[in-house]
């Protein structure tokens, strides 16, 4: 930064301004245009593709400068914010005809990407939660809040895992620590998963303004939490705040549990291939009709219930959408002419809206009788505490029929908003206005019969204001005096009269006057949809819920769901079950449906089948339809009991973590662990060919005792599929596993998958056969073939007593291990030596990869 004293009051000014904003990009404003400067105008320049100039260039250390417009101001910002950055709008904040010195600037609203109310970074079916962390040295504090809806929710949280979890799936972008106590490492973890921007809000006024929404949280953590979210929404916004809405506390233990990892595996609201919406369960689902809609069932599908009644009560509402078509049609149709009530309350609140957002939730509140109507048509108690609160706001409506003019412009002060009939003196102005056009034709016919001088004419221009205007040639035949002389043109002399004057002033003011009266009458009108906003956010609470529910009934019906039977003994019978994503991606194809069951007396199910079979499908089929029920959707089956679930864990498909430095096998062990160390008998583990990211006596070793251990301790419905058909001999020792396949046959070589699970272990892997689907080269097919048949004659069986409820299974013959080493040179045997003794945990993702590449080097040589 260059020496304070050598510059400019305006540039002193700049930098006094920016020191208290070092984190942001000052958008400083200079007459039509913001200006950023030195740093900022360095990197915007490169991020904004603007041309980079200098404010005094013949200086010796010439000052870096850019700008933008300020009429096109908002699109630049946008992308800024968008890539993470914070924008700070420093504006003029006094009038510089009548300032003394240094025009006044102060920062009015500091843009972050958590605090967008507008433009592209607000996606209308999502969410923008600026949540606030803090840690007491035990709990961590978490808060949100929605500043285009006004939500405010709060909750504790025990470990990192839990912090890393919520804040993936409210999918914040920005986060304010409220102290530097929170560890660095998750910190870390947090910016480098989930690319969240920080803010530091240490101090919070528990008196000041914003503060009485944190007065219904008990604990004391989430207050000052909450707090210092409020204080840093104060502090950066600086303007009515008032449509956020009182702080909630809540508890994650209340919903379904899902970690980060499942969710991203299940592929809920986020493909894993296209990073997209579509293909996920929210895609299916999302049949809302409106914006505020298709949040709450994002909200939903992030939070499962696990409360019986809860999801008995969703299910009735459900049930009766779905007898009644024609209604639900209706509803429908009432629903998508329903605009986003809660944002128009929010920029409400925040001063932004204009005439045609006041018309559209005129327009949407006209739309509340006819929902109340459909409901009250299937209602059989079901929708009784919905309707209720379903309330038209006619008062609002009538309001903004009578004032806003239907063809209100989007801008506010340029006259028009206000329709003719709602103020007596908006009329008379008007009327003068219109008047006018007629008094001035009549004075100048007056005047041209009074001078009998034809061409005599009655203009105005923005100097002079009106005239009397007389071309050079007729001079001659005006009487001296008649006029006063006013301006002398070329060809022409302009005058005015006392009469001219008078009229003129009439006009003049009528047309000043409208336009400010017409304001003052807006922000009049929108004052007092100010004071309903409890009563909007409440509304389209229960539109959006009637919305996410009728969304359910729509997609039950389109794919023929059915409701599920909660079960209080554990049972989970699913009968003809299918993958609610996968039947629908299939279109013309069948699905073939799967049943499962799980009673008391089985808490494991031991899957084996080829490749490619269906194995994964019917795991994720049993997620996503437990997902589903506790939602209060119906489910993809013929019938369904199932009981209430109370976490899921899955390692499902290989996901490397390599942005958090962890490579496939860890991810998958991690994973494994997080399921062993928290599961409950109540909840559902799917475990999905686990073990095989390692070698293969290491890998069977872990999943075996993986599985006794599952059986012996956690007691969790488990889903666990593998290719070690070793371990299908467990079902022998464990009673509460049962062994099942995907069918598959061999036709003329060719190997034909049936998706069908069936009773009993699979015969055998056709690996082989998969392989040759994919296409690889026929010597390598036949070389595999004839190494297979080695392998499967026991020809090579070595040390590889898995343990000593195996050990029968070598008697048997049955053991089929890879051990090729005969096959091999002595470098390759030796290569493999080194790799089977590697401890792969211990090594670090590039120390590991480091090896990879010595280990193939020396076999390629
Ligand atoms: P791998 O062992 O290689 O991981 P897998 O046995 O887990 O394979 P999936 O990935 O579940 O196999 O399924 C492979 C493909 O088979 C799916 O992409 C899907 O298109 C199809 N499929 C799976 N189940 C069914 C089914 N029940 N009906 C119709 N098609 C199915």
């Amino acid at each position: 930064m260059p020496q304070k004293t050598k510059n400019t009051p305006m540039m002193e000014q700049y930098l006094r301004i920016k020191e208290q904003y070092q984190d942001a990009f000052l958008f400083y404003r200079l007459g039509d245009f913001y200006e950023l400067f030195y740093d900022d105008a360095l990197k915007v320049a490169q991020l904004l593709e603007l041309t980079l100039t200098s404010r005094n260039k013949n200086a010796e250390d010439p000052i870096p400068m850019c700008g933008v417009p300020y009429h096109a101001a908002n699109n630049y910002i946008d992308i800024l914010v968008e890539q993470g950055y914070k924008v700070a709008i420093c504006e003029q904040v006094e009038d510089p005809k009548s300032a003394k010195g240094m025009v006044k600037r102060e920062v009015v609203q500091l843009i972050t990407p958590g605090t967008l109310m507008e433009g592209k970074g607000v996606n209308a079916k999502e969410n923008n939660f600026l949540t606030a962390l803090a840690f007491d040295q035990s709990h961590y504090g978490l808060s949100y809040v929605d500043l285009t809806t006004g939500e405010l929710c709060s909750t504790t949280l025990s470990d990192e895992e839990s912090v890393l979890n919520e804040a993936s799936s409210l999918k914040t972008k920005e986060m304010v620590l409220t102290s530097n106590d929170v560890p660095q490492s998750l910190k870390d973890t947090l910016k480098t998963r989930l690319g969240i921007v920080f803010s530091l809000q240490e101090d919070y006024d528990p008196n000041a303004e914003l503060q009485f929404l944190t007065s219904e949280l008990a604990s004391n953590l989430e207050k000052e939490t909450t707090g210092k979210l409020l204080q840093y929404l104060s502090l950066t916004q600086k303007r009515s705040l008032e449509h956020i809405q009182k702080a909630q506390s809540y508890q994650v233990d209340h919903y379904l549990k899902m970690d980060y990892y499942s969710k991203a595996n299940l592929e809920l609201s986020q493909s894993i291939r296209t990073g997209k919406k579509h293909g996920t369960l929210l895609w299916l689902l999302d049949e809302t009709q409106t914006a505020m809609g298709g949040r709450l069932l994002k909200q939903w599908l992030d939070r499962p219930l696990m409360q019986k009644n809860e999801i008995i009560k969703r299910q009735d509402q459900v049930a009766s959408l779905l007898q009644a078509f024609f209604e639900r049609e209706d509803l429908k149709e009432a629903l998508t002419k329903v605009y986003d009530l809660e944002r128009l309350a929010g920029r409400v609140a925040f001063g932004n809206v204009n005439g045609r957002d006041l018309l559209q939730l005129k327009s949407s509140l006209e739309q509340i009788p006819a929902i109340r109507t459909v409901l009250q048509g299937i209602d059989q108690g079901e929708w009784t505490q919905t309707l209720n609160n379903l309330e038209p706001m006619t008062d609002l409506v009538e309001l903004i029929a009578q004032s806003i003019n239907e063809e209100a412009p989007v801008e506010i002060t340029e006259g028009n908003v206000i329709k003719d009939g709602f103020s007596q003196q908006l009329d008379q102005y008007r009327k003068a206005m219109r008047n006018g056009k007629q008094w001035i034709a009549e004075l100048e016919a007056k005047e041209r019969e009074k001078t009998g001088i034809k061409n005599l004419k009655v203009g105005y221009n923005r100097v002079f204001g009106y005239y009397i205007e007389i071309t050079k040639a007729n001079l001659g035949n005006l009487a001296e005096g008649t006029y006063e002389r006013k301006q002398t043109l070329a060809n022409a002399e302009r005058f005015i009269t006392p009469e001219l004057k008078e009229l003129e002033k009439t006009i003049l003011e009528a047309e000043e006057q409208s336009v400010d009266l017409e304001y003052e009458l807006f922000l009049d009108v929108r004052q007092q949809v100010k004071t309903a906003i409890d009563r909007l956010q409440n509304l389209a609470k229960m539109v959006s819920k009637t919305d996410v529910l009728q969304g359910f009934a729509t997609v039950s019906e389109r794919y023929q769901y059915v409701r599920p039977t909660l079960s209080d003994q554990q049972e989970l019978t699913i009968v003809e079950g299918r993958h609610p994503v996968v039947e629908k991606v299939l279109d013309s194809q069948e699905y073939i449906a799967n049943s499962i069951e799980m009673n008391q007396d089985t808490s494991i199910l031991l899957i084996t089948g080829p490749n490619m079979s269906g194995k994964s499908t019917y795991m994720r089929q049993l997620a996503l339809t437990v997902i589903l029920a506790q939602m209060g959707c119906f489910v993809p089956a013929q019938s369904a009991i199932m009981p209430i679930f109370d976490r899921i864990f899955t390692r499902i498909g290989a996901s490397d973590d390599l942005i958090a430095g962890q490579s496939t096998f860890m991810v998958e062990m991690m994973e494994a662990n997080q399921a062993l160390a928290h599961a409950t008998p109540n909840s559902l583990v799917l475990f999905d060919e686990l073990g095989r990211g390692t070698a293969t006596y290491d890998g069977m070793a872990l999943a075996q005792a993986i599985i006794e251990y599952i059986h012996q301790n956690v007691r969790a419905k488990t889903l666990f599929s593998t290719h070690y058909h070793e371990l299908t001999v467990l079902q022998d020792e464990l009673s509460q596993l049962k062994n099942i396949h995907v069918g598959a046959v061999e036709k003329d070589g060719d190997l034909v998958f049936l998706h069908k699970m069936m009773e009993g272990p699979a015969d055998k892997s056709y690996g082989i056969h998969v392989a040759k689907i994919a296409g690889l080269p026929k010597d390598l097919l036949e070389r595999a073939d004839s190494i297979l048949q080695a392998l499967e004659k026991g020809k090579t069986l070595q040390n590889q007593n898995l343990s000593e409820k195996s050990s029968e299974m070598e008697d048997s013959g049955k053991n089929q291990q890879l051990s090729l080493f005969n096959e091999f040179t002595d470098q390759e045997s030796e290569t493999l030596n080194e790799l089977k003794t590697l401890d792969v945990v211990k090594m670090t993702p590039l120390d590991a990869l480091n090896k990879l590449y010595e280990l193939q080097q020396s076999i390629q040589e």
